[in-house]
């Protein structure tokens, strides 16, 4: 038996959360009967993680009604946009998080934590599978079941490999705030073993070669990171050996940064080519060893062999296993991510909510809905439309998906009409009719470039407020679950649809420069950007206790530099 879990029941139950019916609790000896008669009428909510789209959702609900549980291996929030400044010292690792239990210690809610992973979700019988932190202290691994009238599921997503020989053996991934650590170490020790007596320059050249394999976000800022780090820092610390380092990125497309504007992309890529970074389009890595890289290019098939020190591996998200599993349960295992309605609610569970990088809004659906609504406009039923008609009805599609309206803005369009004039070979004029099925079409390629809901810590925040704003008032959402009148038809809703408000987003590119793309195609490169940069990231932290650590490890860096010491 394992003393630290009877406490932890104890507590709970004493302290009148209650929420949860442990089967195994009698197991325990703990009576289960000192839950209060008003903890058992209260909806059990569970919430799965402790990321962007649980916190926000934690931190918003306010009705006392509900007894929520938060369950995940991590017991703090971390604020991933800064964990490539952890990757060299910019930004201290504990400035980052936030511990969930001062985050949950809300007034009028009853919320719980417990350090556990969900390993299965059994829809059927409403209970999530648990197993405590095997990467606890304590080495020691408990399973428990946990019931819930309500599960919101926010467990993000884990690093995708391809299943590329090697990747997960040889590289470093930059997901959470431990690897964001390894990532520290590695990179001082790479200097510290470089520095040593007795290695040829051939071997110290291999060590400091860093390789990125990613040219998104997260790759094109850890590079940048990396390179101020031995501009400033290394030409200081380590004299020696600062000529022999080396940093490459690896994109398989053409290009880095491919989600921003032109403008950024050119700009980010002269800028590395001028600081030295060497960047490699085109090239797939298809294989990795403990000290060298095999790459492919893309169009010529060409292979090549790259000797390395470190790698990092930042291609994209997949989808965690407990995930895959429930999607097998509901029928959803022919997706990529769990499908949600456009209310969050997962396709063919009621109660089961998912938000964040592990689920997605069910864009068939909504294409599905945008060709309804040409359809009803072609009122005698021909099939066709004038491309004036389309003109005038695509304003009722970008009103109800601003999505669109943002992929039109940024395309330097007007109307969804635009659009199909530039897919047609054929010159269009507003008389001409078009076939609704050509239209659709043409839709679906704006669907599979644009990426409704990209993977980001904004859409997963504002998915939670969202959510916590719909439980905020669950007893009208209950009764009226299909929309409100005028957007659905029948039934009514007091809430509308979740709708993302992209509010821009940034590419940090080193030398105290930024990229910034705003709403409105505005976009915005350099110093001044990096002061945008940091007043918006101090101001979005979760807690004054994280925004005066944040602060504080600029300021020091400003002053001092980055502390090297491999701890
Ligand atoms: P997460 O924040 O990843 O949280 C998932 C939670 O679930 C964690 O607490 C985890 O411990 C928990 N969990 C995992 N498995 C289980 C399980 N089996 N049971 C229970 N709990 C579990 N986005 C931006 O918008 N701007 C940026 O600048 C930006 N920069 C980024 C930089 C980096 C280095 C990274 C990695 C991401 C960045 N992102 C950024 C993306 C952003 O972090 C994610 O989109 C966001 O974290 C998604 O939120 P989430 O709540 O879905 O998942």
């Amino acid at each position: 038996e394992s003393p630290s879990f009877s406490k932890m029941l104890i507590v709970l139950t004493i302290g009148g959360g209650g929420l949860v019916a442990y089967s195994e609790a009698q197991s325990y000896g703990v009576p289960i009967t000192t839950k209060t008669s008003e903890s058992n009428k209260k909806k059990k909510v569970v919430v799965l993680g402790t990321g962007w789209a649980a916190t926000s959702f934690l931190k918003n609900l306010k009705d006392p009604s509900y007894d929520v549980q938060v369950i995940s291996p991590r017991n703090y929030f971390a604020f991933t946009p800064l964990l490539p400044s952890v990757t060299c010292g910019t930004v201290e690792s504990r400035s980052v998080v936030e511990p969930v239990r001062n985050i949950i210690r809300q007034k009028n809610v009853d919320m719980h934590y417990l350090e556990a992973e969900c390993y299965k979700i059994d829809a059927e019988n409403k209970k999530v599978h648990c197993r405590s932190n095997s990467n606890n202290n304590l080495n020691g691994e408990e399973e428990f079941v946990v019931d819930y009238d309500y599960l919101v599921i926010s467990v993000g997503a884990r690093s995708n490999t391809f299943n590329i020989p090697g990747v997960s053996e040889n590289c470093h991934f930059l997901k959470e705030v431990e690897d964001a650590q390894k990532i520290r170490r590695t990179v001082i020790d790479c200097f510290e073993r470089a520095s040593l007596p007795n290695l040829s320059d051939e071997e110290r050249k291999r060590i400091l070669h860093f390789v990125i394999v990613g040219g998104g976000p997260t790759g094109v800022e850890f590079a940048a990171q990396l390179h101020d780090f031995v501009n400033e820092d290394v030409a200081r610390l380590y004299p020696g050996v600062k000529d022999l380092v080396k940093i490459t990125l690896l994109e398989a497309t053409d290009h880095i940064l491919s989600m921003f504007d032109k403008r950024i992309t050119a700009f980010a890529e002269e800028k590395f080519q001028r600081n030295g970074i060497q960047l490699k389009t085109g090239s797939m890595v298809v294989g990795v060893s403990d000290k060298e890289l095999s790459t492919k290019q893309a169009k010529s098939g060409e292979k090549d062999a790259m000797p390395y020190g470190m790698v990092v591996w930042s291609t994209g998200i997949g989808t965690r296993p407990v995930i895959m599993d429930f999607m097998k349960q509901i029928g959803q295992a022919s997706r990529r991510v769990l499908a949600t309605d456009e209310w969050l609610r997962v396709e063919g569970s009621d109660n089961i909510y998912a938000l964040g990088d592990c689920a997605t809004i069910n864009q068939r659906k909504i294409m599905e809905d945008v060709s309804e609504i040409f359809r009803k406009a072609d009122k005698d039923n021909s099939g066709t439309l004038t491309v004036k008609k389309f003109q005038e009805v695509s304003n009722d599609v970008c009103e109800r998906y601003p999505q669109f309206k943002l992929y039109l803005k940024n395309h330097k369009m007007h109307t969804l009409g635009d659009l199909l004039k530039e897919s047609k070979r054929d010159a269009v004029n507003e008389s001409t009719e078009v076939n609704i099925e050509e239209f659709k079409s043409a839709l679906t390629q704006v669907d599979s470039k644009m990426k409704f809901l990209p993977a980001t810590a904004q859409v997963a925040s504002q998915q939670g407020v969202y959510l916590a704003k719909c439980f905020n008032r669950m007893e009208q959402c209950e009764a009226n679950p299909e929309g409100p009148l005028r957007i659905r038809g029948e039934g009514r809703h007091r809430f509308r649809p979740f709708r993302y408000k992209h509010l821009g987003q940034f590419a940090p590119l080193g030398g105290e420069q930024t990229a910034a793309q705003l709403p409105g195609d505005w976009v915005s490169i350099g110093h001044s950007s990096q002061w945008l940069w940091y007043s918006v990231y101090a101001s979005k932290q979760v807690s004054w206790r994280t925004r005066m650590h944040v602060i504080s490890d600029w300021t020091r860096r400003f002053i001092f530099g980055r502390d090297s010491s491999r701890i």
